[in-house]
């Protein structure tokens, strides 16, 4: 016997409907790349997706075919996430730090067929465009009298122009739920870059998952300050988050740097951000030579990375700021655990809540994981444990776009190349990705743990740990540090730093001073990059 509640499918277009009926004056504020603010609310935003959806028909485009970005976190972009997912096709976000190789090559695998891009992306389209012969639309995102009239793209079109004239009604499609909905390629650090394929449902569920109390904890109260971009694993998701609960936005354009993020949190009353680590980084640098505190700004997610302790403190301890560590991949769309107490903690001692503060969190109803040794057996959860962290669930992919790399799944279960503890509580720390634990005379070492004390001394900005060839332990870690300008600190003074924190065996066997630490496109150390820097290094 069947329920006999009404059938409707999970359709990214009814959370736009939603937030226009129920949110439509709540606010969405953009830093555009001219410089200025652009402000308006759900209603609009509705309503120039439907005009987006009628350009599209007009250019004859069908169910499923994509529509790419490369764009900031700003209006036009969020009318893209819904207009073109939401009358049936794909949005393809493209991540602008590629290399412009890489970028076509997406392009053309994909198989784009319209390129929405900010101006300050130009002369990267300038660059590709002879070598995407699929992309028949270019829409620059800006005003028709901001468009220049010699770019050399060839079909190029202002987005306000493209957009213009077109009814701003329309009937959202229904189709089924497990339609495509978005992709998004990963960095690809090894071998040629694959595609995460999103669908209606997988959004969905993923974006209520994501509005929970435990999880992202966002309600038509918060004023949202995604740093996150649009083009990474489609900002965490926020974009359709705040759709469905109706939360006011507040984008940053491509202002990151710390004056101008700052700037934003005060004047937009924003008491919620999401960020990877490198950025608030910025940030932090930016408030404490200015004696700078926060009127409204209560909590942060940081993820992407290893969120370092240090900042958690700083954030905590200095600025009442609540950091919500949390650990994702592009394969989960991206959220798989987020770090909140739970009942039975909140009567502990400050420091004993901030031992499991510093992990990644715990997973919620949706996410699936265990963690099993080389021979694929489950391991223990008493976070000692270390093993190969596997998960599942319906926001986690099945298979890769074309069926790149082949089938993904181990027992149904999706092998995401991370170490990992879990604790009794089911609370999982990374220890580290497979491809960057240090082995040493059998044992591993944590290269987040040997970065996250660099970066607790006073002196050091940035830390990147790695394991370097030894005779006798096979490998041995050093650390490379980027100083804080014009602090000092010694090869040393540093390696003392780290008697009583860690074993002694972990104790890294040198310390290596460098200007930067490679970023790759996501914000992230590239420790590949990292390691070809310091190729013709020899421990001591
Ligand atoms: P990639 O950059 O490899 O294409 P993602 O951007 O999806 O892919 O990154 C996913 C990876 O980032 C995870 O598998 C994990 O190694 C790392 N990561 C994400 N969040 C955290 C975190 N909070 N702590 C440690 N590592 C993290």
């Amino acid at each position: 016997m069947l329920g006999l509640m009404q059938s409707q499918p999970l359709l990214i277009s009814s959370l736009i409907d939603f937030a226009d009926r129920h949110h439509g004056d709540a606010e969405i504020v953009s830093r555009r790349v001219e410089g200025d603010i652009h402000r308006y609310n759900w209603r609009g935003v509705a309503t120039r997706a439907r005009q987006v959806a009628h350009a599209l028909d007009a250019m004859n485009l069908l169910f499923s075919d994509r529509v790419a970005t490369l764009a900031w976190n700003g209006y036009r972009h969020l009318e893209l996430y819904f207009g073109v997912s939401g009358s049936g096709r794909v949005l393809h976000t493209i991540n602008p730090r590629l290399h412009p190789d890489q970028i076509a090559w997406i392009a053309n695998h994909a198989e784009d067929q319209v390129l929405c891009f900010d101006m300050t992306f130009l002369p990267l389209v300038q660059a590709i465009h002879a070598r995407c012969p699929g992309i028949r639309q270019y829409v620059a995102l800006c005003d028709a009298d901001k468009l220049p009239a010699d770019t050399g793209v060839p079909n190029l079109v202002s987005y306000e122009a493209w957009i213009a004239g077109q009814p701003t009604t329309y009937e959202w499609p229904s189709f089924d739920e497990n339609s495509a909905s978005s992709m998004c390629y990963t960095s690809g650090t090894t071998g040629n870059p694959k595609a995460a394929l999103y669908s209606h449902r997988s959004t969905i569920l993923h974006a209520y998952a994501a509005a929970l109390p435990d999880v992202m904890c966002l309600s038509a109260r918060d004023s949202v300050l995604p740093v996150v971009p649009m083009f990474h694993v489609n900002a965490w998701g926020i974009p359709y988050s705040a759709a469905l609960v109706g939360a006011k936005l507040v984008f940053p354009g491509p202002a990151m740097d710390g004056k101008s993020i700052y700037e934003l949190v005060e004047a937009e009353k924003v008491n919620y951000a999401a960020g990877v680590p490198t950025v608030w980084q910025m940030l932090l640098g930016h408030l404490k030579p200015n004696k700078l505190r926060f009127s409204t700004l209560k909590r942060t997610v940081i993820g992407g990375s290893a969120c370092p302790p240090a900042m958690i403190h700083a954030f905590r301890d200095e600025y009442g700021v609540e950091v919500l560590h949390a650990w994702g991949m592009t394969e989960m769309s991206p959220l798989g655990t987020l770090c909140t107490l739970k009942n039975k903690h909140l009567d502990m001692p400050e420091e004993e809540q901030m031992k499991i503060r510093l992990k990644q969190g715990r997973t919620f109803f949706g996410v699936d994981m265990k963690i099993v040794g080389d021979d694929g057996k489950e391991l223990p959860w008493d976070g000692k444990t270390y093993g190969n962290l596997y998960v599942k669930g319906p926001w986690t992919v099945r298979e890769y776009f074309k069926g790149e790399g082949g089938d993904p799944l181990v027992d149904g279960w999706f092998p995401t190349g991370d170490v990992a503890t879990i604790d009794g509580d089911g609370y999982m720390q990374i220890t580290d990705r497979s491809k960057d634990v240090i082995k040493s005379g059998g044992e591993w070492i944590s290269s987040i743990d040997v970065e996250n004390i660099a970066v607790a001394h006073p002196a050091v900005a940035m830390a990147a740990c790695v394991g370097m060839p030894h005779p006798k332990w096979d490998e041995r870690p050093i650390v490379a540090v980027v100083k804080k300008p014009g602090a000092e600190v010694t090869r040393e003074e540093l390696l003392k730093f780290y008697e009583g924190r860690i074993a002694k065996w972990q104790i890294p066997d040198d310390v290596v001073f460098v200007e930067a630490i490679p970023l790759g496109a996501t914000g992230k150390m590239l420790k590949t990059r990292l390691r070809e820097m310091l190729k013709d290094y020899r421990l001591p």
